[in-house]
């Protein structure tokens, strides 16, 4: 800290650190940028990290998880708030017609695994986790019931009563297929809508566009669920109305019908999976029970997340003996376990379920949406990044060239991330952050 203090470069290294906003593990970057005369060739401008602190300038890393880096996971949580919400209300290039096309915030859940605790409240009062009056003893000898009533933070929540008999592998394969449930339920979506109008897919495309965004979100048992919105657009998405018979009640036939129709079959282990019997479809509206800020609100706080919760790792883990460096309670142990087991048998290759035995077999995006949803998280990016720029070139960094007449040339390299301990107390005095590590981030 005192080294970097009394560095002669410290003003434009704080300038650096405060660029990146806080980010915990600054990505480093080696290299330069030249821009040159399209007509005469002649070098206009020249920038090197060269002259830059220690050789490399720092950008945020853009995690989303705000597990490894809460000030980049927030910039995505806000980017993720404003993509979700213009899809609802309109903004960021997206009519506010749009409002007016029927919407609804639909939770597809997973199917049971086996008895887990659970804390359910009802009228204010926590009812008892799975009190049941003639409990069956399984052959672990374990009762198959639980009179608590958990906590909110109590870690026992979403383990299993008896871990035996947990279906720890439909758990995991149930993540795993997940992605391409969820595929099949949009084809099935609009499947449903041709049937019901009597047109062919084809004929649909030229009517209407079933738009969505989306994020998935681990229970405590350890499986993923999906929330999403889905909405119904006309042929060229939010720009056009949809036809006068794709109403919301229309759409919500259609959910439900769907949802039950599809299934996903692992076939090497002739297992058949589908969704759980929990189907929540609730119509979004600008001033009922569910607005449009809460739902953006919802879908944005669960894009920062992982499978923290459930209390696993935040980064890939390979073989068994690594597991057991990790301190994990057991029930997250076993789904990882159950993902190496899985992993090794060469029929489910495709799975990938060692590279993502950490997120407890899960291999899909956290947030996706639809092409025509509304705006896209790049562009929303693009539009910071030109207001930086802008403000680069008022501050005189970057001189103002006319992007037709000027030909740029980059060439960058990755100089390794993080900061050392000392960078980090300073980075976090300069951001106004807060320093709470876990671990530390030097070097990887
Ligand atoms: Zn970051
Ligand atoms: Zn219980
Ligand atoms: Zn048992």
């Amino acid at each position: 800290m005192i080294t970097r203090l009394h560095d002669p470069n410290y003003d434009r290294w704080a300038h650096q650190i405060k660029r990146t906003g806080g980010c915990r593990q600054p990505i480093h970057l080696r290299g330069k940028v030249e821009h040159y005369d399209r007509a005469t060739g002649q070098l206009l401008h020249r920038y090197s990290t060269h002259t830059e602190p220690g050789g490399v300038l720092r950008v945020p890393c853009k995690t989303r998880r705000a597990s490894r880096c809460p000030a980049c996971a927030e910039t995505y949580r806000a980017d993720t708030y404003q993509l979700v919400r213009a899809g609802l209300v309109g903004g960021k290039g997206v009519p506010e017609t749009v409002a007016a096309h029927p919407a609804l915030f639909v939770t597809l859940t997973a199917p049971s695994f086996g008895a887990v605790h659970v804390r359910r409240e009802k009228n204010g009062k926590v009812l008892p986790c799975h009190a049941r009056r003639d409990a069956e003893t399984c052959s672990h000898g374990h009762v198959m019931s639980c009179t608590a009533r958990h906590a909110a933070g109590d870690p026992h929540l979403g383990e299993p009563l008896c871990p035996d008999c947990y279906d720890y592998e439909g758990s995991v394969l149930f993540n795993a297929v997940a992605p391409e449930l969820w595929r099949r339920f949009t084809e099935a979506l609009r499947r449903r809508f041709a049937r019901l109008s009597g047109l062919t897919l084809r004929e649909l495309r030229e009517r209407l566009t079933v738009s969505f965004a989306k994020v998935a979100e681990y229970q405590r048992r350890g499986v993923v669920h999906f929330h999403a919105v889905i909405r119904l657009d006309g042929p060229t998405g939010p720009t056009s109305p949809p036809p006068a018979w794709a109403t919301a009640d229309a759409l919500e036939k259609a959910v439900q019908h769907a949802a039950g129709a599809i299934t996903v079959e692992v076939e090497p282990l002739a297992r058949v999976f589908r969704w759980g019997t929990q189907l929540d479809v609730r119509l979004i509206t600008m001033n009922g029970d569910l607005t449009e800020q809460a739902v953006a609100a919802y879908i944005a706080k669960y894009a920062t997340k992982a499978a923290e919760c459930v209390g696993t790792l935040d980064r890939r883990i390979h073989t068994l003996d690594e597991l057991a460096l990790h301190p994990l309670r057991e029930h997250a142990r076993r789904l990882i376990a159950e993902c190496l087991r899985l992993g090794a048998l060469d029929d489910l290759a495709d799975l990938r379920l060692t590279q993502w035995a950490h997120m407890l077999g899960f291999r899909g995006h956290f947030s996706t949406k639809s092409r025509r949803y509304s705006t896209t998280l790049g562009a929303l990016r693009a539009a910071r990044e030109e207001h930086q720029r802008a403000e680069e070139i008022t501050t005189g960094r970057l001189p103002l060239f006319d992007e037709d007449t000027v030909l740029v040339i980059a060439h960058w390299e990755y100089a390794g991330k993080g900061l050392s301990l000392g960078d980090q107390l300073l980075a976090a005095a300069l951001t106004g952050t807060s320093l709470s590590y876990a671990g530390g981030a030097s070097d990887e």
